[in-house]
C-alpha cells in the first residue's frame, strides 16, 4: 500500500473544486483497511472515505489529514432459492456495473438505479435511489470497519436508519463506519409495475409493454441521459440539491399559493416537493451564478463552469437557496457531503 501525498482533491472529486489532501491510500482488502485506520488513529491523523467523488465537495484549504479511497472489491452469490438471490457486493465495486451483472443474472430490485455514478460502498450512504427504487429496499445487510473499536461489525437495515437520501452514516454516525461490503437481496421476478412516472411516461411514448430488466435499465439510462450531465464531460455532482419534504398543512399553504405546485406522497403524511420545480420557478433555470450554472435542461444540477474555488460554489448556492426561502418559504438543502 503505497500513501501519497499532497493530492489536488480537485481530480478526485466530480465538480472538480478542491485543495490538496495531506495523504491518500487505496484500499483494497479489509485488512489493508484496518491497518491504515489504526496506523492513522494511533497517530491522531483524521480519515475521510472516499469512493467516486461524485457526492462529495472538497474545499480550496483541502484536506489536513488521510483520504483512504475504497477499492475493495466483490461479488459473490452468498444464497439463492425459487424466488430470490442474495449477494454480497464489496464496496469498491463500481455501482453501475453491478447493477448491470444484475440485470444480466435477469435480478430484479436495483435495475432502476442504472447508471448512478460512484461506488457500491458508498450506496447506503445517502441511501441512493431514483426512479422509484431506493437501496433500503433491497439491503439487507452490509458490514463495515467502526473506526472508533477497529472492529469490523454487521450492521442490519434497520440499523442503518434509512430515509429518503439519508441514513446514520450521513447523520448521528457520520465517519463512524466505514463500509466494506453490502448485501442484498433481489428477485428473479421480472419488474413489476406500477413504475416511477417518469419511466411509465417513457414506456409510454415508446409503446412498451414487456417490462425486462434490460428494458427498465435501457430506458433508465436513456431518460437519464437527457436530463442529467456526464460528470465524465461536464463537472457536476448530480442532483445539487436535495428534493424539499413537507408535510400536509405546510401543503395546503403551497397549493393555496401556488396552485400548480408538483408534490409526491410519501405514504408517511408527508410530501416530496421537487427542488428542480422551485429553483426554475424563481427564474434560476439555465443562469450563471459565480461561475455555477444551473443546468438547463435539470435545475437541481449545479455544474462548474468556471468557479474559481470553493467560495464561488457557496455565493451560488447561497444566493439559489435565497430565492426559494424568500419566495416558497422552504429551505432546500446541499446533497452532496463536503469533506471535513
Ligand atoms: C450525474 C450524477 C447523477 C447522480 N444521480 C444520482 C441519483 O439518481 N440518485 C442518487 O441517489 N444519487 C445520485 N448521484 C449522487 C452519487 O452518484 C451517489 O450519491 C453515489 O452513491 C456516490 O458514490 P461515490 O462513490 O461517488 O461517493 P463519494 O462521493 O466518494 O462519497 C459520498 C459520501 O459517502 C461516503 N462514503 C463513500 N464510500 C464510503 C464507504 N465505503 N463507507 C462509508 N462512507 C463512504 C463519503 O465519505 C461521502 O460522505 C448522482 C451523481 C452524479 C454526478
Amino acid at each position: 500500500m503505497e500513501i501519497h501525498t499532497n493530492i489536488p482533491l480537485k481530480n478526485y472529486t466530480t465538480m472538480r473544486l478542491g485543495g490538496p489532501a495531506r495523504f491518500m491510500v487505496d484500499v483494497h482488502t479489509s485488512d489493508e483497511l484496518k491497518a491504515v485506520v489504526a496506523n492513522a488513529r494511533s497517530k491522531n491523523i483524521p480519515l475521510f472515505v472516499l469512493g467516486g467523488g461524485s457526492n462529495v465537495i472538497a474545499r480550496d484549504e483541502g484536506y489536513n489529514g488521510l483520504i483512504i479511497r475504497m477499492r475493495i472489491p466483490g461479488f459473490e452469490v452468498v444464497s439463492d432459492d425459487a424466488s430470490s438471490t442474495t449477494l454480497k457486493i464489496g464496496g469498491g465495486e463500481d455501482w453501475d456495473a453491478t447493477v448491470k451483472r444484475t440485470v444480466d443474472l435477469r435480478l430484479s430490485g436495483i435495475e432502476a438505479m442504472s447508471a448512478i455514478p460512484g461506488t457500491v460502498g458508498a450506496s447506503p450512504v445517502q441511501n441512493i435511489g431514483a426512479y422509484g427504487q431506493e437501496i433500503a429496499d433491497t439491503l439487507q445487510s452490509l458490514e463495515a470497519l467502526d473506526v472508533t473499536t477497529g472492529q469490523i461489525v454487521t450492521l442490519s437495515n434497520q440499523d442503518c436508519g434509512f430515509s429518503y437520501r439519508h441514513s446514520i452514516f450521513r447523520g448521528d454516525a457520520k465517519g463512524r463506519y466505514i463500509i466494506i461490503n453490502i448485501t442484498l437481496k433481489l428477485w428473479k421476478s421480472l419488474p413489476q409495475p406500477p413504475f416511477y412516472d417518469s419511466l411509465q411516461s417513457y414506456f409510454d411514448t415508446h409503446n412498451i409493454s414487456i417490462f425486462t430488466h434490460q428494458i427498465v435499465r435501457d430506458s433508465v439510462i436513456a431518460i437519464r441521459a437527457e436530463k442529467l450531465p456526464d460528470p465524465r464531460d461536464v463537472a457536476n455532482t448530480g442532483s445539487f440539491f436535495k428534493n424539499a419534504i413537507v408535510d400536509n398543512w405546510r401543503l395546503d399553504e403551497l397549493r393555496q399559493q401556488h396552485p400548480d405546485i408538483k408534490t409526491y406522497d410519501m405514504g408517511d403524511g408527508t410530501f416530496k416537493v421537487p427542488s428542480g420545480w422551485l429553483i426554475e420557478k424563481v427564474g434560476a433555470k439555465g443562469r450563471l451564478y459565480h461561475g455555477m450554472r444551473v443546468y438547463d435542461k435539470n435545475a437541481l444540477v449545479l455544474i462548474n463552469e468556471s468557479a474559481t474555488g470553493y467560495a464561488d460554489l457557496a455565493a451560488a448556492r447561497d444566493e439559489i437557496v435565497g430565492k426559494v426561502r424568500d419566495t416558497f418559504r422552504i429551505l432546500i438543502e446541499q446533497e452532496p457531503l463536503e469533506i471535513e
